[in-house]
């Protein structure tokens, strides 16, 4: 059976019981304890340390010159225990994971039907700065998590002008964070210099009346939030806001609604690893981000954020290292979310 063109049959909120809140039943269970995530986070850095496969980014020069070694982790649970090892305070540009971020507050801000509509949540199966995605989709930007999706979604920020609007971004996502994020500049000129590919994604999705605003300018912004420096605990921090219904747990701070939490994660478990998010969905289990800069945030609802750093990327852009040890922790610590045990119930 062939459906219309754009049709959809689960159509915004109609269906939902209770549209654009979270509802009342949540069911998660518990982290392991502590010894045991210090135990599983070293395992993980000497089980991959010594895997030098894949290269660092170059397509934004300043990425070439991070050293390839690094390599930290970072689990932050959702009372506000964080455990580390490795570089875990490194700190490197956020990139693509800040798109996980400013979608969150574009949907708080904006609402979950408003965002799915100017933006979309579904995959494009292409890498993730694809022109062809955008074509295919006759001008649709598809979804967050892919540039033209995330230059959507930028552009929706509310504010009067970029400068407003780049405010909004940065104070938002340090409230995730629990402190104030500052930009790298050496970072931000270097794609600024860098940026055709992107600068062109944002005229075409205008062209097609699919970006709100002056292009140049969403690029700019757009940029910017992807040149904020991060360190793999911030990350993990992060993870663990959206974690626990969207108050920071290190500052108390409510920073977004426990439904955008679950819009963002849903988003993420469709597209977060790009053409690779079914892979990981089959062998993680848990909604990730990925950036250029060797970044991979995972979230486990109700239990904790998982941040892994190092430099050295797959073809797809994803961090070699950080998709490895991302996949031995959802195993050692229990957070692939389709798991479960067989519980002894009546038998009938
Ligand atoms: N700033 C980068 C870009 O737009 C982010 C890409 C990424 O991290 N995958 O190309």
């Amino acid at each position: 059976m062939s459906a219309a063109p754009q049709e959809r049959v689960i159509h915004d909120s109609r269906d939902a019981v209770s549209p654009g809140k979270a509802e009342a039943a949540v069911s998660t269970g518990d982290l392991p304890l502590l010894g045991d995530v210090e135990a599983a986070l070293a395992g993980a850095r000497s089980r991959y340390a010594s895997d030098d496969s894949g290269q660092v980014a170059d397509y934004i020069p300043a990425l070439a010159t991070e050293d390839p070694a690094l390599f930290g982790l970072a689990v932050a649970d959702v009372r506000g225990l964080v455990t580390y090892s490795g570089d875990s305070e490194h700190r490197f540009s956020i990139q693509s994971v800040s798109k996980a971020f400013v979608f969150a507050l574009v949907d708080e801000a904006l609402g979950h039907d408003t965002v799915r509509r100017a933006v979309g949540v579904n995959n494009t199966g292409l890498p993730f700065d694809s022109i062809l995605a955008i074509e295919l989709n006759r001008g649709s930007p598809v979804n967050p998590m892919v540039n033209a999706g995330a230059l959507a979604t930028t552009a929706l920020v509310p504010g009067r002008d970029a400068t407003e609007q780049w405010d909004f971004v940065r104070e938002g996502l340090s409230r995730f964070a629990g402190r104030e994020l500052e930009l790298d500049e050496r970072v931000y000129a270097s794609e600024s210099a860098a940026n055709q590919r992107n600068e062109s994604i944002a005229r075409l999705l205008g062209s097609y009346g699919r970006l709100q605003g002056d292009p140049s300018e969403v690029t700019d912004v757009y940029t910017r939030q992807c040149s904020l420096a991060v360190s793999t605990r911030d990350l993990a921090v992060m993870g663990a806001t959206l974690a626990a219904g969207g108050v920071n747990p290190l500052t108390g701070e409510r920073v977004v609604d426990a439904a955008v939490c679950r819009d963002t994660l849903a988003a993420l478990a469709s597209s977060g690893m790009y053409e690779r998010s079914g892979d990981w969905l089959y062998e993680v289990g848990m909604p990730g981000k990925s950036g250029v800069s060797g970044a991979v945030l995972t979230v486990s609802p109700g239990k904790a954020g998982l941040a892994v750093f190092s430099p050295r990327l797959d073809a797809t852009g994803n961090s070699v290292r950080g998709q490895r040890a991302t996949h031995y922790l959802s195993g050692a610590l229990g957070l692939n979310l389709f798991a479960s045990a067989p519980v002894n119930g009546r038998q009938g």
